[in-house]
């Protein structure tokens, strides 16, 4: 039975940034509902269960950046919703990962100086190179980073570098290593750290990478026991007992405007609200307002972006404690000879999978309790399993579910003997369980030139695209960009009222 509802505010998704907008807006007095196609909340930040619960899978959580304390943003936009108690479950990451190239294990810790100082250690006759890119990354990874807090009137653009940071945003993060490095070695060190985001260093542009590198090394790496969901069920928790309202279940299908109100059909409810705040992808939101001609022209503008990797994930359940058979660090960075500088022939032959960083992430040592948990991720292109018939795809994915434990193998052979469980996920099965256009995993490609800007004014003003579509990829994107908007839009309406 469908049921009507009216609130101020309607917000498709309960991802981190529907839940931090959720969370912000309700804090400032609007009334709000969440609307959830899934039946549990978090969208990538969620977990999953086998064997009787007895193994806990994370869908994505490796690094939340930005809990410094007093430095982060996200510390910062947690603190001013009054969630100590949030915060105080966060665990600074003592060390970033291991990269893995040419034989070489090269441990990254997780403090800037010590960061700087391996570098150097690597790679003496690069240091030049190496002092150039962290005072990059203090200056313009730093103005990119401070972006939510411009927003908030907090933070003033520094007008002496602009033109620079300009330039910057114009080359990929490769085109710019090359500027500063003499040899291919040290590029091929630190490209994969663009793997976090998302992105490979030949595609993503360098004024955007800067930021990334900004957030994990001076930011505040940090996770949280118990996997992504915590983060997302203490979101909800929080959310709910402020009054917000959680509708799970409850895919949204269509939009009207109706001149002062919208009027949202989603699968259980009606509603009628004075704003709808989009966390989902914002060609589904073109899409639910098929009779509104203004916001058609939109798709003109969403040409303008390119839809960003997804993942294939293989999650693996060892017989004993990884760190008995020498995995220790919490994330290896498996580099091929060639680095990533793939081509597309590699890439439409699937030598890509071969040749591409794979990361192996130590979910046991983030948190014991989940199980002996390891999990091998590469990025992926939904483009390559949509159209697959079922009996295709599944061979396609035993293929390379094959090709990456592999890939494991020669690096660590030791745990050939100890899997006890394996299981895949691809980008089809991240559009299955997030909506996601084509299982995108970190949403548009911040290649060079990219302007997010653009989404910020949808045709119709009573529809706000507040996503990591419009605001970048991660966690702590996700969270800020959705606390800010929340805050920014509610205490206009208060103003205006
Ligand atoms: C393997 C992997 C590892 C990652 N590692 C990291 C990491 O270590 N650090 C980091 O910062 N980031 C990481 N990320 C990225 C990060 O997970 C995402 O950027 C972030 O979680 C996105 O949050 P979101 O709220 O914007 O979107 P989503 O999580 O996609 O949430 C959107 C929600 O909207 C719902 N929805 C969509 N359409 C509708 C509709 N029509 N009606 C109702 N509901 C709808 C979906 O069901 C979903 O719940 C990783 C991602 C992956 C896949």
């Amino acid at each position: 039975m469908i049921e009507n509802l009216e609130v101020d505010e309607l917000v498709i998704g309960a991802g981190l940034c529907g839940l931090m907008y959720g969370l912000s807006a309700v804090s400032e007095g609007s009334s709000v509902a969440i609307s959830e196609a899934h039946h549990k909340v978090g969208g990538y930040a969620t977990n999953f269960y086998r064997n009787k619960r007895k193994f806990v899978f994370d869908c994505s959580q490796h690094k939340v950046s930005g809990l410094k304390e007093n430095v982060g943003n996200l510390w910062i936009s947690l603190k001013r919703l009054g969630l100590q108690s949030l915060l105080d479950e966060f665990e600074l990451h003592e060390e970033i990962g291991t990269v893995v190239y040419k034989n070489q294990f090269i441990k990254l810790p997780s403090e800037p100086e010590d960061i700087k100082e391996t570098l150097i250690n690597y790679f003496p006759d690069e240091i030049i190179g190496i002092e150039k890119l962290f005072h990059d990354i203090e200056s313009h990874g730093y103005q990119h980073y401070m972006f939510f807090r411009k927003l908030m009137n907090e933070y003033t653009i520094n007008r002496d570098i602009l033109k620079e940071s300009r330039s910057l945003s114009k080359i990929t993060a490769r085109e710019y290593f090359n500027t500063l490095f003499k040899g291919q070695d040290i590029i091929e060190v630190l490209s994969p750290i663009a793997i976090y985001s998302g992105s490979i260093s030949n595609e993503v542009n360098a004024f955007y990478f800067l930021h990334c590198l900004y957030a994990m090394f001076y930011g505040g790496p940090a996770f949280m026991k118990g996997t992504g969901q915590r983060i997302s069920d203490l979101l909800l928790k929080e959310f709910v007992d402020r009054g917000g309202i959680l509708l799970k279940k409850n895919k949204v299908y269509e939009m009207e405007d109706i001149g002062d109100h919208m009027l949202v059909t989603t699968r259980k409810n009606i509603v009628k609200t004075k704003r709808v705040i989009a966390t989902c992808p914002p060609e589904d939101v073109v899409k639910m307002l098929k009779s509104d001609e203004k916001s058609q022209k939109f798709k003109q503008v969403l040409n303008n972006f390119t839809v960003g990797w997804g993942h294939f994930c293989v999650f693996v359940v060892l017989s004993v404690p990884p760190e008995e058979l020498g995995i220790t660090s919490p994330e290896y960075l498996l580099v091929s000879d060639t680095g990533d500088n793939f081509t597309e022939d590699d890439f439409e032959k699937d030598r890509y999978y071969d040749l591409f960083t794979l990361s192996v992430s130590n979910y046991h040592r983030v948190d014991p309790e989940g199980g002996y948990i390891l999990q091998f991720i590469i990025l992926d292109h939904g483009d390559r399993w949509f159209s697959l018939s079922e009996d295709q795809y599944n061979q396609r994915k035993e293929k390379i579910q094959g090709k990456l434990i592999k890939r494991v193998l020669n690096t660590f052979p030791q745990i050939e003997d100890k899997l006890v469980y394996t299981e895949s996920s691809t980008p089809k099965t991240n559009y299955k369980f997030t909506l996601a256009t084509k299982g995108s995993a970190f949403a548009y490609k911040m290649l060079p030139k990219t302007n997010l800007g653009l989404l910020s004014n949808f045709p119709n003003d009573k529809v706000k695209l507040v996503s990591t579509w419009s605001g970048g990829p991660g966690y702590e994107t996700a969270m800020c960009f959705g606390f800010t908007q929340g805050k920014l839009l509610n205490m206009k309406k208060t103003q205006n009222t």
